[in-house]
């Protein structure tokens, strides 16, 4: 039988753990503090359980079943960590601090099936889902490193979290149920790269996460060039999503736009996608392509400042993001392809 993660613990099991090894009931709460209130998952610092207790929950449980490997930090002080999972995969997450405010940027899956051909997730496909508590251990990962629990969190890292919508709703459950992490789902970013059925169950979840999706262009030929896979879906059913969502659920979706360079930063784009963001009651985040290929190139500064410009000027709300951690590799799955062919090359 295969070992429940501590993340993803429920207080019943916690209660049967416990009175299956003996112990009485009220260890469970402890236990559920250390877990969702001091983000430990090391049973050896919980110091108020019995020692023998703490062996057995080392050994009953899945504790922690990733590391970090290897940390990058930024001038700017963006902080990514790239965690080698149980089977020496690797996945990242990225800690972006910014005004007072701390951001997580969690990874959902190692590597990618989507392939959008400027994301070096993408570049070797999909390896695997990540489980629930591999998702909920970056998190852990974050606190620990950083100090801090973060204001907000964006499940934009690696992967399409709703192809991996089972996992990732686990763990959507356990960081926001009251009785286990407790954050607001108002603070919690999923981005998707337009993947429709996942947008629907999503709406079914019923909670106030804020939906990011990824339209990278106005017309399907040119989103075909960007995302060239089985797994785009066409605009028109995109924004029928984005609607029923914001209908459903009552956030304002965000569409997510990557500058490329002579592809889709054109002036007349720009008004298309304004006319768009306007009918379908969306903010608009601009990201200048962070160049992983020779490829794609992101546009001139002047050319950004015109895209943004012309949005604004029609009343979209638009956020350029000023780029963080270029330095440290900061593209989704930059750090984690430097990784894999460091390791190819010493192979
Ligand atoms: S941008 Fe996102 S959806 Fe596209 S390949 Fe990269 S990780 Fe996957």
């Amino acid at each position: 039988m295969s070992l429940k993660a501590l993340a993803n613990c429920t207080y019943s099991d916690l209660e049967s753990l416990v009175s299956n090894l003996g112990q009485p009931v009220f260890r469970a709460k402890q236990i559920m503090e250390w877990v969702f209130k001091h983000y430990e998952l090391d049973p050896d610092r919980m110091l108020n359980l019995p020692l023998k207790l703490r062996e057995e929950l080392k050994s009953k449980l899945i504790c922690m079943s990733s590391e970090i490997k290897e940390v990058s930090k930024a001038s700017d002080k963006t902080t990514k960590l790239l965690i080698s999972l149980s089977d020496d995969e690797a996945i990242e997450m990225v800690i972006i601090p910014s005004h007072q405010r701390i951001t997580f940027c969690l990874s959902t899956q190692v590597g990618c099936p989507v392939g959008c051909r400027f994301c070096a997730s993408g570049e070797g496909g999909l390896v695997r889902n990540l489980k629930a508590h591999e998702i909920i251990e970056q998190l852990y990962h974050g606190i620990a490193h950083s100090g801090k629990f973060p204001d907000n969190i964006v499940f934009m890292g690696i992967g399409e979290g709703l192809l991996n919508f089972d996992n990732l709703a686990e763990a959507l459950e356990k960081i926001t149920e009251a009785d286990h992490i407790g954050m607001s789902p108002r603070r919690i970013t999923i981005s998707s790269s337009g993947y429709v059925p996942g947008i629907y169950r999503l709406i079914e979840l019923g909670k106030p996460f804020i939906l990011a999706v990824s339209l990278h262009a106005v017309d399907d030929e040119t989103r075909s060039e960007i995302i060239p896979g089985k797994l785009r879906y066409p605009i028109a059913e995109i924004l029928q999503a984005c609607d029923d969502y914001e209908n459903k659920i009552g956030r304002m979706v965000t569409f997510e736009y990557t500058m490329l360079a002579g592809v889709n930063d054109s002036a007349a784009a720009a008004e298309k996608l304004a006319a768009m963001a306007r009918g379908h009651h969306a903010k608009v985040n601009l990201i200048p392509c962070n160049e992983t290929s020779e490829e794609f190139k992101r546009p001139a500064e002047i050319d950004i400042l015109n895209f943004r410009d012309i949005l604004e000027k029609t009343g979209v709300t638009v956020m350029l993001r000023l780029e963080k951690g270029g330095k440290v590799a900061a593209a989704c799955g930059q750090l984690r392809v430097k990784h894999l062919k460091k390791t190819a090359d010493n192979d």
